[in-house]
């Protein structure tokens, strides 16, 4: 990768007046919780984008190492007037204005170890490092518990897309050496103890590289099939479904393919509360199971898998995982395993393997460490 604040330089003939970093982030535990105003797990990743950043006396410009032309805008325009990639920046100084802050006009050089499209949020990651240069630059005096919302108000309003507030918690709040634990509804977030190696454990995330199959449709029947459930019981979110008496509860819908829907939603949210309380009490190794029952429940009841993760996940186990799941909306992207430390070479060749006994396309496996998130270097 090419040094950014060289890029920087390269493009704009001047010096960065600093270096900002956002990573990507994966998602321990709590999958399609986030719309439902439930909890969500997620960890931060050493990958993340690198903002080189000054500022510049009018528009914004920003230049991309995974990009080919720069792009240079005046002003966002009304939402989706700047697009391609460019619009997730032109997203941003969107949302800060629209909340009526003042962004600086500024000239931005990105590069990123993200990987695009894989399912560990590079947007979020490009959106967040975009979002702390911005800020710092401009010296606005916006709390870090209420950027996330700013940047998700990009994506979703700007750029057009969908997405639930844990991306941007996870890129923006995340520490090293923990996982956050987010309460998508009050967006209160407790720092929980999650630092794998000192237990001799390691997360292994292994990108299932299966093809995209209508993942943005796919979303959009569950989250409206999620809405309509929670509408024929009577609560705001399927979040205030308990557990408790669950069977008799989902004999309130006819519709049975729904009642698998809520299960997943209902059970998945426990999974989280009782993970973080296994976290909380230092037994990293017990949470495993949780992390198998959210991949069945995934499978089973949320119909949200496909071959590829299914195999992954099966072989990880088979080579002596801790639990193994499927992380992030579905159809695709990424597993994660917790394996022994010294596993990792093993799990992800079992991985390997059983992948070339179905055909597959080799899948990218690496090992996630927790990491913190958003900062000025
Ligand atoms: P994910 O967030 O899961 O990686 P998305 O489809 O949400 O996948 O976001 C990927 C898109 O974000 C890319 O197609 C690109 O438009 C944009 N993007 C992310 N990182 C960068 C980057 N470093 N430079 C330019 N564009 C980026
Ligand atoms: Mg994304």
């Amino acid at each position: 990768m090419t040094d950014v604040a060289t890029i920087f330089r390269d493009h704009y003939g001047a010096e960065p007046e600093g270096l900002w970093a956002a990573p990507g982030r994966v998602n321990l535990i709590g999958e399609h919780t986030d719309y439902n105003d439930g909890f969500v797990l997620p960890f931060a990743l050493p990958e993340r984008v690198i903002a080189a950043a000054g500022r510049a006396d009018a528009g914004w410009a920003v230049c991309s190492d995974l990009q080919g032309e720069p792009v240079s805008f005046d002003d966002p325009g009304e939402p989706g007037t700047v697009t391609g990639w460019a619009a997730y920046v032109a997203g941003v100084v969107w949302a800060l204005r629209d909340a009526g802050y003042e962004p600086p006009p500024a000239r931005i050089a990105l590069t990123s170890d993200v990987p695009l499209g894989a399912g560990v949020s590079s947007s979020a990651a490009l959106e967040s490092a975009v979002l702390t240069a911005l800020i710092d630059l401009g010296g606005l005096d916006i709390p870090a518990h209420e950027r996330p919302a700013l940047a998700q108000r990009g994506e979703n309003v700007y750029v057009g897309a969908p997405t639930g507030i844990m991306d941007q918690s996870a890129s923006i709040r995340c520490e090293a050496g923990r996982a956050l634990f987010l309460d998508c509804r009050s967006q209160e977030v407790e720092q929980i103890p999650f630092d794998v190696a000192a237990e001799g454990l390691a997360v292994l995330v292994v990108n299932s590289n299966a093809p995209h199959r209508h993942v943005d449709g796919e979303y959009g029947a569950r989250r409206k099939s999620c809405e309509e459930a929670a509408r024929l019981l009577g609560v705001p979110a399927l979040r205030d479904v308990s557990t408790d008496g669950l069977d008799q509860t989902l004999k309130q819908l006819d519709d049975e393919v729904m009642r698998r829907r809520v299960r997943h939603v209902v059970t998945e949210d426990q999974r989280v509360l009782d993970t973080v309380a296994l976290l909380r009490s230092g037994r990293i190794r017990e949470i495993g199971p949780l992390m198998t029952a959210s991949h069945a429940s995934m499978r089973e009841d949320f119909e949200i898998t496909v071959a590829e993760v299914d195999v992954a996940v099966e072989a990880a186990l088979m080579a002596g995982a801790y639990g193994a799941r499927m992380t992030g909306g579905g159809f695709g992207g990424c597993i994660l395993a917790l394996i022994d430390a010294d596993r990792a070479d093993a799990t992800a060749s079992a991985i390997a393997e059983a992948y070339a006994k179905h055909g597959f396309t080799a899948p990218t496996p690496f090992v996630a460490v927790p990491s913190k998130g958003a900062t000025r270097l």
